[in-house]
């Protein structure tokens, strides 16, 4: 059985590596988010398709939750030192990959094919895509102005309420080589309980991406990243309050009109399925605290599909 995966970074490389442990490596190919990179100090940085690459090759940090294992922080001591801009943190492990990756980029390498050389590197199996070589950027609408993704999200800590967000570039973005086409030969679509509004709609606003999920011959399933209307971390309830009306499955259901057929939600929300229509609820435990817990979820949503 061949899946696709789309994934923002953090929730979403948690549950990319449970699919990754209930599957074949090479069944699974990932699509993920590139709506959040930006350029620090000079250099590209790509943080979701990073998240899922240091969670599928076993390198994250599982307790501060982002970056790698082991990390140390001598390179933004010097910065910081020097007065140089310190308020996106870039530990010296992860800075080595985005030295890497801005030097391909730099000679021209697109950023799919980098992406596949810094996985090869890091023994990761399963296949890793950003969704576009093309430029996509988020943008986020607040009283404050228009504020860019990671300025709202890191230098702001996402304090501000968010009245919409914009995709630049996405009008013309195609989809990265190779991402059609595994949407073409998978048996099972997967959206990742991560963020609906910027993680996982910056994917879909690639229209090519769009269309070939609303075109879909085979089930797509969504995993809700709310557990009795929260957010695990982050913004997402606040924005699925204030954007969608509410924190119900169906509220998450509504982001996807039309993309998906069912929606994983948590033993927790159960009893709250009103409003779902045609999307078919799977009932599951959703907190993927451990690796089991990750393998298990994603045998929930795998059992859309019969073996
Ligand atoms: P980001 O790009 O690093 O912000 O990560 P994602 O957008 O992929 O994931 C963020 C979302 O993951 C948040 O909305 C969380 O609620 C959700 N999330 C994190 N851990 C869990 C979990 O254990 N279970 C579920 N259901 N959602 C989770
Ligand atoms: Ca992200």
């Amino acid at each position: 059985m061949n899946v696709v995966v789309f994934s923002g970074g953090v929730g979403g490389a948690r549950f990319v590596q449970g699919v990754a442990r209930a599957l074949a490596p090479e069944a699974v190919t990932v699509v993920g988010n590139v709506g959040d990179d930006l350029e620090v100090l000079g250099l590209h940085v790509s943080p979701d398709l990073d998240s899922i690459m240091y969670a599928l090759a076993g390198v994250n940090d599982e307790e501060r939750g982002w970056g790698r294992a082991g990390e140390t922080w001598r390179v933004l001591e010097s910065v910081a030192e020097l007065g140089g801009e310190t308020w996106f943190r870039l530990g010296d492990l992860d800075l080595g990959v985005h030295l890497v990756r801005t030097q391909a980029l730099r000679a021209g390498t697109p950023l799919s094919a980098a992406t596949a050389g810094l996985c090869a590197a890091l023994g990761v199996e399963p296949c890793l895509l950003p969704a576009t070589d093309d430029a996509v950027r988020t943008w986020i609408a607040t009283a404050e102005g228009e504020l860019s993704f990671q300025e709202w999200f890191v230098a702001r800590g996402h304090r501000d309420e968010v009245d919409g967000v914009r995709f630049a570039g996405a009008g013309s973005a195609a989809p990265a080589p190779g991402v059609l086409d595994a949407i073409a030969t998978a048996d099972l679509l997967l959206l990742a309980p991560s963020n609906p509004y910027v993680s996982i709609a910056p994917i879909l606003a690639v229209r090519a991406i769009r269309d070939a999920l609303t075109a879909r011959a085979v089930p797509c399933v969504a995993v809700s990243p709310l557990i009795a209307g929260r957010a695990v971390k982050g913004p997402a309830d606040r924005m699925l309050a204030r954007l969608a009306g509410g924190t119900r499955p169906a509220h998450v259901a509504a982001c996807y009109e039309g993309l998906i057929d069912a929606l994983v939600v948590d033993e927790a929300d159960a009893s709250d399925l009103d409003g779902l229509g045609e999307v078919r609820p799977i009932i599951a435990r959703t907190l993927m605290v451990d690796l089991d817990a990750r393998r298990r979820l994603a045998e929930a949503a795998l059992g859309a599909v019969p073996a």
